[in-house]
C-alpha cells in the first residue's frame, strides 16, 4: 500500500531523503515543503560566493524545484512554511509565504529536516543597527554580496570564530575588506585544542585578520557602526557578520509536544524516529549519539544530515538499518591552511574526566626531497593503555584532509593506535612518505601505549623546568640558538651518550628536540641507561607555536588597551635603519631544508649594501619563525613575512651591523672548534654548527688537527714526496673529504655511501659543498701545523683558503668566543 510522506525542509537532509525515498519506491506520494525559494542549494559554498571565489551564483543551486520534480516526481512546494504539526489528525498546517494562503496537508509519515538557525543575541543596540548580517541561505548571501559589491565597505566585524565566521573573515579579506574577528573563547575553531589552533591564529593574522580573542560584544551604537566590546575596545566598522553559532530550528516540533534534548534539539532514536511513531527527524535539528562515547550531542554538519536523509528513507521503506552516531569530523580552509578534526578533543576529554593520552607529530605532507612538501601537524588522542582512538586534529598547508579522514575511518572501523602503523597507505614521493604521517603518529602513540616512551606536554614543561626539572634540548647547537624553551640545556643527541654522568637517575629527565623524533631517540638512550625520562610531545615546534601566539595576543592586547585609552594612536615604527634602497633582490631557497635557507640569506645579505632589501622565498615553513630570530640577532630588519601559496615570503632590509642588534641580544661573538675527528658524520656536524654560528653573526674559527686534517685535503692534490712513516700514514688515511668513513655503521664504506645518498635525497649539501659555503660565510679554517708535521701532510695537499697555525691561533680564537667545541 502506498504511503503519503511529507518532508519539512528541502535542502541537505530533506532533499537527500526525498530523492532516496523515490529511488526506493515509485508509488509513494512525496510532498516536500520549504519556506525558502530555493531547495537543495549549496549552503557550504555560500561564503565563497561572497568572496567571489565562486563567481557564478547558479553554481550554488545544486537542484531546482523543476529539475528535482522532473527527475524524482516529487510534489515540491517551496515558499511554503509548515507552521504547525497536528499529530492527532496527522496533518501539518502550512502557509504560502508569498500569498498568505493557509491550508492543512495530511501525512502518513512526516520527516522533519528544518535545520538550524543562526543565533541572534539580544545585545543592546542590535535592533537599531543596520548592516548586521547572518548567513544561512541564498537570500542572506545575496544581501551580503550586494552590500560588499555596492557599498565597498572598508571594514567588517565578524563576531564568532567558528567555521562560518572564519570562512566569512577569509572571504571578506578576499574582497579587500579589513576584518576584525571577535571571539569570546581564547581561540577560534573550538574543535581544535589550544596548541593546534595557534598556527591558525598566526596564519589569520598574517592574512590581515585582526583577531580579538577572549572578548565579546557588549553593545552596538551609531546604528551598528560602532561595536563596543566587553574589554572596553570600540571598533569602528561598516558592517557586522554575526556568526556565533546556530540553534536547532525545532519550534514546530516542540509546540507539537515532541521530546527534545540538548539545545532544544529534537530527540530521535537510532532509527531517526522521534517520540511520535509517525514522525522522523534528521539533520541539524536533531540530537544524536556521539560515536565515541555514545553520549547525546548536537552536530550541525552536512555529512550527518546527508547520511541521515538516506537512512531515514531506507528505514521508512522497511530496511533494517540504523544511524551509528556522529564523530563530528570537520574541515575548513583558512586562507592557505587546512584545519581538520575528528572525534573528541583534549578539552572535552578533560572536562568529562576521561582517561586519555595525546601525542603530536609534524611530518612532511610528502617526501621531503620532492618539491612542495610542507609539514602536517597532527595530534592524536587515545586511551593510554588500550589505545582506543578518541580523536585527532590536523593543521597544515597540504595533505591534512586525507590524514584526518584515514584516522576517522580507522575510528569507525574500531581500530586502535596499535593498528595505525599497519595501515598500508598509498605512497609515491609526490603524495606521501613510505611511512605516512598516519603511520608515524601510530608509531608514536603505540610507543606510549606499549610503555616504550612517556610524554610530557607543551603546557606542562615550563612549570616543570621552573620547579627545577632538567630539560635537555637534544637539537644541534645552531637550532637551539635560533630559539629554545627557557632553562633548557643543549646536548645534541649525538653527544648525549658522552654526557650521561652529568645527570641524576633519581629524578625524571625531560627531553625535547624540534618535533619529537630526536627527543624520542634521546629518551631511549637515557631509559636504557637507567634514567627516568619523558619526551616533549611535538617538541619545540609545538611549544613555540603556542608561545608565538600568546606573545602576539599579549602584544595585541597592549595595542588595544592603548587604542582604548586614546593615547599613542600610531603604532611605533619598528627600528628602521634607513629608507629602503632600490628594488628588492630576489633569493629563492625553495627545496632547501633548515638551516639551508637561513644560511643562504646570511650569505646574500652579506653582499648587500646598507638599506638594500632582499625578498626571500622558502618552502621550509620553519623559515617563518627562523627568519625573525635571525634578523633580530644579526641586526637586520624583517620588513614583512607571509605565506604565499604555501611558501614563506620574507622581505629583509640590510641593517647597519652590530649597532642595530636590539638591546639585550647577545652581540656578535666568537665560536671556535677543534676538528680532531676524520669521520664523515662528525665533520658534517662540525660544518653545520660552524655555518649556523656564522649565520648568527659569530666569528667562527675551525682548527683542524690530527685526523681532522683529512677533512680539508684536496681530492686532486699534487704528488708530494713522503718518507717512511709519513708514506705509511699517507696510504692508510683517506686522501680527501670524499673518502671519509662514518664513525658508526661504516660497514666497509657501505654506511658512508648510504649516508651520502640520504643526504643527496634530502637536499642536504655534501661535505665539499658545506666546506665551500662555510668559507663563503666567512668561517676561518686553520690547519694545525704541528699535526701536519706528525701526519706528514703538506700544505699543497690542503684545499685553498686554509690558514696554517699553531695552538696559539686556536687559543686566540677560543678566548674571543663563548662557544668552544671539540669534535
Ligand atoms: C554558510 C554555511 C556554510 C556551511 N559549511 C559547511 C561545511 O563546509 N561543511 C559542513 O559539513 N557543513 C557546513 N554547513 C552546515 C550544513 O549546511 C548543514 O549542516 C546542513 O545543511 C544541515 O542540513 P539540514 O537538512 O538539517 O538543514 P538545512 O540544509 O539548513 O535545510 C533546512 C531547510 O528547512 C527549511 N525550513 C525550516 N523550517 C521550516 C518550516 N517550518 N517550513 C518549511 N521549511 C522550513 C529552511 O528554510 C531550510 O531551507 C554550512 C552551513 C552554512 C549556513
Amino acid at each position: 500500500m502506498s504511503k503519503k510522506i511529507v518532508i519539512v525542509g528541502g535542502v541537505a537532509g530533506g532533499a537527500s531523503a526525498a530523492a532516496r525515498l523515490r529511488r526506493l519506491n515509485e508509488e509513494n506520494q512525496i510532498v516536500m515543503f520549504d519556506r525558502g525559494e530555493y531547495i537543495s542549494f549549496a549552503n557550504c559554498g555560500l561564503p565563497y560566493y561572497i568572496g567571489d571565489v565562486i563567481q557564478d551564483r547558479q553554481k550554488l543551486l545544486v537542484q531546482t524545484v523543476e529539475g528535482m520534480h522532473q527527475r524524482f516526481q516529487l510534489d515540491i512546494r517551496n515558499l511554503t512554511e509548515v507552521t504547525k504539526i497536528n499529530r492527532a489528525e496527522k496533518t501539518v498546517s502550512v502557509k504560502n509565504v508569498k500569498t498568505g494562503e493557509t491550508y492543512d496537508e495530511s501525512y502518513d509519515v512526516l520527516v522533519l529536516s528544518p535545520g538550524a538557525k543562526p543565533i541572534r543575541p539580544n545585545i543592546p543596540g542590535i535592533e537599531e543597527a543596520e548592516d548586521i548580517f547572518t548567513l544561512r541561505n541564498i537570500p542572506d548571501t545575496d544581501k551580503i554580496r550586494s552590500y560588499v559589491d555596492d557599498k565597498a565597505p572598508k571594514h567588517a566585524t565578524v563576531i564568532g570564530g567558528g567555521f562560518i565566521g572564519i570562512e566569512m573573515a577569509e572571504n571578506l579579506r578576499e574582497r579587500g575588506v579589513e576584518v576584525t574577528l571577535v571571539e569570546m573563547a581564547d581561540q577560534v575553531m573550538t574543535p581544535l585544542d589550544r596548541e593546534m589552533v595557534s598556527p591558525v591564529h598566526e596564519h589569520m593574522r598574517l592574512h590581515g585578520v585582526d583577531l580579538q580573542l577572549s572578548d565579546g560584544v557588549d553593545s552596538f551604537s551609531e546604528k551598528g557602526k560602532r561595536v563596543h566590546l566587553k574589554s572596553g575596545r570600540v571598533i569602528e566598522t561598516d558592517m557586522v557578520v554575526l556568526s556565533i553559532g546556530v540553534v536547532p530550528e525545532s519550534s514546530i516540533a516542540t509546540e507539537a509536544g515532541l521530546e527534545t534534548g540538548i539545545r532544544g534539539a529534537i530527540r530521535v532514536n537510532e532509527k531517526m524516529l522521534t517520540s511520535d511513531p509517525n514522525i522522523y527527524a534528521i539533520g541539524d535539528a536533531v540530537e544524536v549519539l556521539d560515536y565515541v562515547f555514545q553520549e547525546p550531542t548536537v552536530v550541525p554538519l552536512a555529512w550527518p544530515a546527508n547520511r541521515q536523509g538516506r537512512l531515514v528513507a531506507d528505514i521508512i521503506n522497511g530496511r533494517d538499518v540504523k544511524y551509528n552516531g556522529t564523530m563530528g569530523t570537520g574541515i575548513a580552509k583558512v586562507f592557505d591552511m587546512t584545519v581538520a578534526s575528528t572525534g573528541w578533543n583534549e578539552k572535552r576529554l578533560k572536562a568529562a574526566g576521561k582517561e586519555f593520552e595525546a601525542v603530536h607529530v609534524h611530518p612532511g605532507s610528502h617526501a621531503g626531497y620532492y618539491p612542495g612538501s610542507t609539514p602536517v601537524s597532527l595530534k592524536l588522542l587515545f586511551h593510554p593503555t588500550t589505545g582506543e582512538i578518541y580523536g585527532a586534529q590536523g593543521v597544515g598547508m597540504n595533505g591534512v584532509d586525507k590524514r584526518i579522514d584515514v584516522i576517522a575511518t580507522a575510528m569507525k572501523g574500531g581500530l586502535t593506535v596499535l593498528d595505525l602503523p599497519d595501515l598500508e597507505l598509498s605512497y609515491a614521493p609526490p603524495f606521501s612518505s613510505a611511512k605516512d604521517p598516519v603511520n608515524m603518529i601510530g608509531y608514536v602513540a603505540s610507543n606510549v601505549v606499549l610503555g616504550d616512551n612517556e610524554v610530557v606536554h607543551w603546557d606542562e614543561i615550563e612549570g616543570l623546568v621552573k620547579g627545577g626539572a632538567t630539560l635537555l634540548d637534544v637539537r644541534d647547537e645552531s637550532e637551539h640558538e635560533l630559539g629554545k624553551i627557557p632553562g633548557s640545556i643543549n646536548v645534541p643527541v649525538n653527544s648525549l651518550r658522552d654526557n650521561l654522568d652529568n645527570y641524576s637517575k633519581d629524578e625524571t629527565i625531560y627531553v625535547t628536540c624540534q618535533v619529537g623524533l630526536r627527543g624520542y631517540l634521546a629518551a631511549r638512550i637515557l631509559r636504557q641507561n637507567g634514567f627516568k625520562v619523558k619526551n616533549l610531545s611535538g617538541g619545540y615546534k609545538t611549544w613555540s607555536q603556542v608561545k608565538r601566539d600568546f606573545d602576539a595576543i599579549e602584544e595585541g592586547t597592549k595595542t588595544a588597551a592603548d587604542e582604548t585609552a586614546a593615547t599613542a594612536t600610531k603604532e611605533a615604527p619598528q627600528a628602521m635603519m634607513n629608507e629602503p634602497v632600490g628594488e628588492p633582490i630576489f633569493l629563492d631557497t625553495c627545496g632547501l631544508q633548515c638551516p639551508g635557507p637561513i644560511l643562504e640569506v646570511n650569505k646574500k645579505v652579506a653582499e648587500l649594501g646598507e638599506g638594500e632589501t632582499l625578498r626571500v622565498l622558502a618552502s621550509d615553513p620553519g623559515f617563518f619563525a627562523d627568519i625573525e630570530a635571525w634578523a633580530k640577532k644579526t641586526g637586520n630588519k624583517l620588513v614583512s613575512k607571509q605565506f604565499v601559496n604555501g611558501r614563506v615570503e620574507a622581505i629583509l632590509q640590510k641593517g647597519n651591523g652590530p649597532a642595530a642588534v636590539p638591546a639585550g641580544a647577545p652581540a656578535a661573538d666568537g665560536a671556535s672548534m677543534v676538528v680532531f675527528s676524520g669521520d664523515l658524520d662528525r665533520a658534517l656536524a662540525s660544518f653545520i654548527i660552524a655555518q649556523g654560528a656564522a649565520a648568527m653573526g659569530k666569528e667562527v674559527t675551525m682548527f683542524f688537527t690530527f685526523w681532522g686534517l683529512n677533512v680539508i685535503r684536496k681530492p686532486d692534490a699534487p704528488e708530494v714526496k713522503k718518507q717512511g712513516l709519513e708514506k705509511m700514514f699517507g696510504m692508510m688515511m683517506p686522501s680527501h673529504a670524499g673518502e671519509l668513513p662514518l664513525s658508526n655503521m661504516n660497514f666497509a664504506g657501505v654506511g658512508q655511501k648510504m649516508m651520502k645518498k640520504v643526504m643527496s635525497d634530502k637536499n642536504v649539501p655534501s661535505l665539499d659543498e658545506m666546506i665551500k659555503s662555510a668559507q663563503e660565510a666567512g668561517v676561518k679554517m686553520v690547519a694545525c701545523t704541528m699535526s701536519m708535521d706528525v701526519m706528514g701532510i703538506k700544505e699543497e695537499e690542503l684545499i685553498d683558503g686554509i690558514d696554517l697555525g699553531g695552538v696559539a691561533a686556536y687559543l686566540g680564537a677560543a678566548e674571543g668566543g663563548n662557544l668552544n667545541l671539540f669534535i
